[in-house]
Parts: structure tokens; C-alpha cells; sequence
């Protein structure tokens, strides 16, 4: 059993840290490629604690030319079919399955992001592109965070598991636990899909553990994302008496190709600092802490009033501790402009910022 009390938002923010200065696990770092780091993201019926884009550095930078917010499918199927040469929109982007007049709104939307250029000539608007959209994205990796991944645990996930491997929509699914101090993690004992990944996360209760080691326990399997893949709709439950039969749905590399990319956009855009969003950094209470234990290199979020490392759900303005900054904290300017909430939104969208390679000149 891990001694471990660490809440799972605790750790699934440590595992994105982590992610972030060390993915791939155990390969020498790759100057070529950049780790896009975000939580909670995925499609209307799965969402993964941990998404992880490999990203292609060069590409990635030519990316930053769009702005540092997410294109949506509408954008992108603009900026991904803007020509070089000036074109009237309808012969230039692919005949949509909705009417053109929102093709032409996304169109005139990308216009005012300044990611296209448009014209009118006469009664026709015309586009052409300012550059190439990349193609950045090298590898999607999902990853289920649980700190305490007990064998029965691990049984619980094994069907979550399973869908995401049948899916194939990333191209590796990993489950990140913390060290348990037995010679064989648990989860490999049990009858756990063998294609998914086992990460391992320091614990510093065990000697020779610190948080700041991750291990493979297991490597995972690349899943076929380019090829057709079905989803698990149903399956029977293993007791003897249901005779129901497992239901699938098709699903086609095409539909996988643009989720991939809405997921790809998106973990660009929001990264795995986005936490303070839904928490209350404007709590006189809330800090963030860098933890010796993990080498100080990532500052967390802390709790002063708890004296631990709050959870996002309790860090609300119902929290019964909850206390606004003074108003003379942000009065005096503090430390430079806003008060202490202000001034950790800034450092956090410094720090997500600082792992986007600018756009070239
Ligand atoms: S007291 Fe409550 S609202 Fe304030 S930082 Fe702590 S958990 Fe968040």
C-alpha cells in the first residue's frame, strides 16, 4: 500500500509537471520535439486526465503564427484549405455538409484573428492564406492518473482501458501511479490491458524514492491511429447470467484525424496550468508553493489556511476559509500591479507560455 496521502488532482498536476521537463520517459531529451502538456481533455464520451502532444519543435513555432488561442474545426478547415493565390472562398474550401453562409462567417472570423487574408471583389469575398497551417502534431498520449492504483482499482479501470486502446484514438494510453514499495506493482498482477503503458511516480515515503523519479513499469503498445477503429458501446458484464452482447460502433480514421487535432488545439491553447481558472487564487490563503521534495522546480498550488495542497473543488468561493485579498493589498499595487491573484495568473501564463517556441520572423 502507498503511504502516499496526495489527492488525485495533486498528483495528476505533478504528473503534468513532470510530463512537461521529461516526456518521453527514460529517452534523452529531443531538441527536435516539444511536449504540449493539458488536463482533462478528450471527445463528448471520454475525457483523459492527462493529454500529452508531441509536437514537432519546427512545426510548432510555425504554429504560433495563429495566435496562442485554439482554432476550432471551422478555423481550421479555413486556414488548412486557404490558398496562395487569391480565390473566391467557395472554390477554394471544400463544399460543406451545412449551408456556405457559415463557412463564410468562419471565414471572415478567421479574417479578424489575421490568420487569412480576404477581399471583396464585387459580390464575391475572396481568400488567400498568410502561411501554411503545420502539420506539428507527432504523437497524442493519454494517460489516467491514479495515485493509488490497488489491484482492485486496477480492475475498476481495466474496461476504461480497454475502450481507449479499441479506440485508437491516441497513439499511446499510459496509466501514472505512485510507487507502492512492493517488487511488482500491482496493477501488473492483474488482468490489466497489456497494450497501455504503466508509469510509475516517485514517492519519497519509500527509501530511495523521490518524487521526482518516474519509472516505466511497463511500455506500451502504439496503437493504429491512422487506421478504422470501433468504439465499445456495450459489453457483458462477465456474470454468468448476462447474455447480452458486446455493441460496437465504427469509427473512421477521418473522424479520428480531426479529433486528434480539436485535441491537439486545444492542450495548445489552455496547457495543464489552466487550473487557476476554476480555483480561487484571489483567496488570501492561496499560494503557490514550489515542494522540496520534487527538486522545487514546480510551483503548485498550496493552501495556507489547510496547510496542504488544496484540491480545485474545494478551492471555491464556498470554501467556509475562504477569504478575499484585502483590499490594500491590491491598493498598494502589489507586488506590481492587481493583488497576489492577479500576480499568479501572470507568473502561471509566463511559465505556459515559456514552453511555446515563438513564432518565426
Ligand atoms: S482557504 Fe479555501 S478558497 Fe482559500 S486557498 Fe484555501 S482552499 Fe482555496
Amino acid at each position: 500500500m502507498t503511504q502516499s496521502a496526495e489527492s488525485e488532482f495533486a498528483f495528476e498536476l505533478r504528473v503534468c509537471a513532470w510530463a512537461e521537463r521529461n516526456w518521453p520517459p527514460g529517452d534523452a531529451h529531443d531538441p527536435d520535439t516539444t511536449a504540449i502538456v493539458a488536463r482533462q481533455l478528450g471527445t463528448k464520451h471520454r475525457r483523459w486526465d492527462t493529454v500529452i502532444v508531441k509536437a514537432d519543435t519546427d512545426a510548432l513555432a510555425e504554429r504560433a503564427r495563429f495566435g496562442s488561442k485554439r482554432l476550432d474545426s471551422d478555423l481550421l478547415g479555413v486556414v488548412q484549405h486557404a490558398p496562395a493565390e487569391w480565390t473566391w472562398y467557395r472554390d477554394a474550401l471544400p463544399e460543406p455538409d451545412y449551408p456556405w453562409r457559415y463557412v463564410r462567417e468562419a471565414v471572415h472570423r478567421a479574417a479578424d484573428r489575421g490568420i487569412v487574408e480576404t477581399r471583396q471583389r464585387g459580390n464575391r469575398i475572396e481568400l488567400r492564406r498568410k502561411w501554411a497551417y503545420p502539420d506539428w502534431i507527432e504523437r497524442v498520449i493519454a494517460i489516467e492518473n491514479k495515485p493509488d492504483l490497488t489491484a482492485s482499482a486496477a480492475r475498476a479501470l481495466a474496461g476504461q482501458i480497454e475502450h481507449d486502446v479499441a479506440l485508437g484514438l491516441a497513439d499511446e494510453v499510459w496509466v501514472a501511479t505512485t510507487a507502492t514499495g512492493e517488487a511488482v506493482e500491482p496493477v501488473l498482477l492483474e488482468d490489466f490491458p497489456v497494450e497501455a503503458g504503466v508509469l510509475v511516480l516517485g514517492d519519497e515515503s519509500f527509501e530511495g524514492s523521490n518524487r521526482d523519479d518516474a519509472s516505466v513499469a511497463w511500455h506500451p503498445r502504439t496503437l493504429a491511429v491512422d487506421e478504422p477503429s470501433t468504439r465499445i458501446l456495450d459489453r457483458p458484464t462477465g456474470d454468468p447470467h448476462d447474455r447480452s452482447a458486446a455493441r460496437f460502433e465504427y469509427v473512421s480514421p477521418e473522424w479520428k484525424r480531426e479529433k486528434r487535432l480539436a485535441i491537439a488545439e486545444r492542450a495548445y491553447e489552455r496547457g495543464w496550468r489552466s487550473y487557476v481558472d476554476t480555483m480561487r487564487p484571489d483567496c488570501r490563503h492561496f499560494e503557490l508553493r514550489r515542494d522540496a521534495r520534487d527538486g522545487g522546480r514546480d510551483v503548485l498550488p498550496w493552501c495556507a489556511a489547510k496547510e496542504r495542497r488544496q484540491t480545485a473543488a474545494e478551492c471555491a468561493g464556498s470554501c467556509p476559509a475562504f477569504e478575499p485579498e484585502p483590499p490594500n493589498w491590491r491598493a498598494a499595487g502589489w507586488p506590481i500591479e492587481g493583488g497576489p491573484g492577479s500576480a499568479v495568473r501572470r507568473l502561471l501564463a509566463r511559465r505556459h507560455a515559456r514552453r511555446r517556441p515563438d513564432a518565426p520572423e
